[in-house]
């Protein structure tokens, strides 16, 4: 595309899920300024500092701009070939499981797609899985169990709409900062809105809530257990909407009846009293929205805590309805996207699954696929154990960091120094990952390159090229296509836009779909270029043709079960029986909890936010926040670096003393790697323990302890 300078272009921010529109302006002297898309319906106008500081972020310096082998330069040809016919090989000779992708909700849709299309239906086996994995692969599983589908049923309005907001184990001042601020908007002009944040640090979100429960970490399922025992037995229910729409609500309440409140209260670390009044005010408010994110996801009990916020909203009938809803907000920007296109291991493409034959034949005819794979492939944690053990033999790893990203990171880094071939395709020519792979594919960056993602409300947005393509770098679909070409399935890869690939996949989407799955968006399947230039941001469910599919603003006319209807055998939801549990890793020897997440102005593992001086000015080095308590115990003062470590290794960082922390609790950001801070990486402390319904590692949990550096 040839780019015009000193004009606007429409395109969306490439950080978390919020998914805010960017108005992205080229100067005649090639100077880059961003600002909010007033007309964008996630943001409308809002940026974040992060948002705000992208121009800041775009230089070519650290790009990986020509394809190498072995470290020394070689061409497009030569590199592509080689990834086609080593992948070839090792199929012929070890099976498809022996080969797999790892990818990423950095990628834009259309790369997304075509990855799973190889991978699924020419490759033959389901290996490919996703850093989204670690964001929200347990609400994906929670939807699943409860609606039949992994459906989200709120919206960004639905927050505005709100009389109650329940944040759980979700920091959204820091990590969904533009959804944050339309609520403290909607507060500002509706004083009345009532906001509960359920964490157990008293994050920067706790600032706009009138309730702050620090909850034991891991407590939340018997919060929500204790809270639907306590409608129960308060005549809080709404007996008709689960009567009508909903199965299986005698076994839930029987089994969340399993503590009484003081055994919640135990459980939780709260007061009878706090869980008296959050109850109450539940109760009493019809219009309530649950947000949830990472502190609901990233652990051992994920899908159960997912389960146990939707079987409190099904018991009182709020859901479907504006301005209530369980909401999971993503952490990733495609997160939803990778969903999708089915780009995990245990999906198949368009919301079908892979364990359902119907839906396997469907996709295998649709793309004239020799080999739709049959069973879900290996989940990021397994697929590196697969990796390390040997199964796993020729790894793609598409824009992600792994080896700074995973639970257990040292035995990542290891496995993946042992795999005989390791591809990396990515912008950067030196992350922790890049410096471990035989074959060095160049990516095109945020602003290269054309495609859509979808953010939490499942709004469909476009990112739209505004800079030129340095280098020999080239848009990910493009290079799993020529890959997929060199394997000898030519005619599937044979899309020339990426506006080809989203008329591809939204025609899938709407492919035999008779209203038994939720994902349609097959009002785009004969999108041409040009419309696709001038696409809007639409919801899905899209708008059919009738309805206006290229309407501005393009939401959708229909409001997910509000008719009470859901995506099972019998369109009933279904409660889910969880009976509350208590887990306890720490010991003698590692007596504290370490959770870890994010800070507000960095993002991942800094590839692109640690460009840019002004983001870093807000904190400046990693830290470990822990209580007074806590540190008096080990003789620890503010500032003073100390040593963290857990059972898989050990970090230096500074003490942030602070009674925000809770007691017996540790919090570290996992954003600085050896590339920032020669400190050691965060993640090498975490271990490989993941939720057994969705796979998500338990990142918010390690048994770790904290002494002074000079204590060993
Ligand atoms: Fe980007 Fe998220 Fe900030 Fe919006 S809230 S500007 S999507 S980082």
């Amino acid at each position: 595309m040839e780019i015009e300078e000193a004009r606007e272009v429409r395109t969306t921010c490439p950080y978390c899920g919020v998914g805010c529109g960017v108005l992205a302006k080229v100067a005649a002297d090639g100077q880059v300024s961003v600002r909010g898309d007033p007309d964008h319906p996630a943001n409308f106008g809002r940026l974040c500092s992060k948002g705000s500081a992208l121009a800041e972020t775009i230089d070519l310096d650290g790009r990986l701009l020509h394809p190498e082998i072995h470290g020394r330069r070689a061409g497009w040809n030569e590199a592509l070939d080689l990834v086609a016919s080593t992948f070839s090989q090792t199929i012929a000779e070890h099976g498809p499981d022996a080969v797999a992708f790892y990818v990423s909700g950095q990628l834009l849709t259309e790369d997304y797609y075509v990855a799973n299309k190889l991978m699924k239906g020419f490759v033959g086996s389901a290996n490919i899985d996703t850093n989204s994995r670690l964001c929200m692969a347990s609400s994906v599983a929670g939807h699943r169990r409860a609606f039949g589908s992994d459906t989200v049923p709120g919206t960004y309005e639905d927050l505005e709409l709100a009389d109650l907001i329940v944040l759980v184990g979700s920091n959204l001042a820091w990590c969904h900062p533009v959804l944050y601020q339309r609520i403290a908007a909607a507060r500002e002009k509706r004083p009345e809105i009532k906001i509960v944040l359920v964490d157990p640090r008293r994050t920067m979100t706790a600032d706009i809530a009138d309730m702050h429960l620090a909850i034991a970490p891991d407590g939340d399922v018997a919060l929500f257990t204790g809270l639907l025992a306590w409608l129960g037995q308060h005549n809080a229910l709404n007996r008709a909407y689960i009567t009508a729409h909903t199965t299986g609500f005698g076994q839930a309440l029987f089994a969340a009846s399993a503590l009484d409140l003081a055994g919640v209260a135990a459980a939780t670390g709260l007061s009878e009293d706090e869980l008296g009044r959050f109850y109450s005010l539940f109760a009493a408010t019809p219009k309530t929205v649950t947000v949830y994110s990472q502190g609901v996801n990233q652990s051992s009990s994920g899908t159960d805590k997912v389960n146990a916020i939707i079987n409190c909203h099904l018991a009182t009938g709020r859901i479907g309805r504006p301005g209530t809803g369980p909401f999971s907000v993503t952490g990733q920007p495609n997160a939803m996207g990778g969903r999708e296109v089915g780009g995990m291991a245990n999906m198949l493409a368009a919301h079908m699954e892979i364990e359902n034959p119907e839906h396997r034949d469907r996709v295998q005819r649709f793309w004239n696929a020799p080999a739709v794979a049959r069973k879900p492939g290996l989940k990021a944690v397994e697929m590196f154990q697969a990796v390390a053990d040997g199964r796993i033999k020729a790894l793609w790893i598409m824009a992600t960091n792994p080896v700074d990203s995973m639970p257990d990171a040292d035995a990542v880094e290891a496995a993946i120094k042992a795999c005989p071939f390791v591809v990396v395709s990515d912008v950067l020519a030196r992350t922790d990952t890049v410096r471990h792979a035989h074959v060095r594919l160049p990516a095109a960056a945020w602003g290269e390159k054309d495609g859509t993602v979808t953010n939490s409300e499942r709004r469909i947005s476009r990112q739209r090229v505004f800079l030129a393509v340095p280098g020999e770098a080239r848009p990910d679909w493009r290079i799993i296509a020529e890959v997929g070409k060199r394997m000898g399935f030519g005619a599937a890869f044979a899309h020339e836009t990426p506006a080809e690939v989203f008329a591809e996949h939204a025609a899938l989407s709407g492919f035999e779909n008779d209203g038994a799955r939720d994902f349609d968006i097959g009002a785009y399947a004969g999108i041409d270029g040009e419309d696709y230039d001038a696409l809007v941001p639409f919801q899905w469910p899209a708008p059919k043709p009738a309805e206006g599919a290229q309407a501005a603003g393009g939401s959708s006319s229909s409001r997910f079960f509000a008719d009470g209807n859901f995506y099972t055998s019998d369109r009933k939801a279904r409660f889910i029986a969880i009976r509350p549990t208590t887990e306890i890793r720490t010991s003698p020897d590692f007596p504290l909890i370490l959770n870890t997440g994010r800070v507000r102005d960095h993002w991942h593992t800094m590839t692109r936010t640690g460009k840019s001086p002004r983001l870093s000015q807000h904190i400046a080095e990693p830290f470990v926040e822990i209580h007074p308590a806590d540190a008096a115990r080990q003789g620890i003062g503010d500032a003073d670096i100390v040593r963290v470590s857990s059972l898989r290794g050990e970090v230096l960082v500074r003490a942030l003393v602070t009674p925000r922390q809770r007691q017996g609790s540790l919090f570290a950001p996992m954003h600085w790697t050896d590339q920032f801070a020669a400190t050691g990486r965060l993640d090498t402390l975490t271990a490989p323990l993941t939720d057994p319904v969705s796979g998500q590692p338990a990142l918010k949990h390690v048994a770790a302890r904290v002494e002074t550096f000079a204590a060993k």
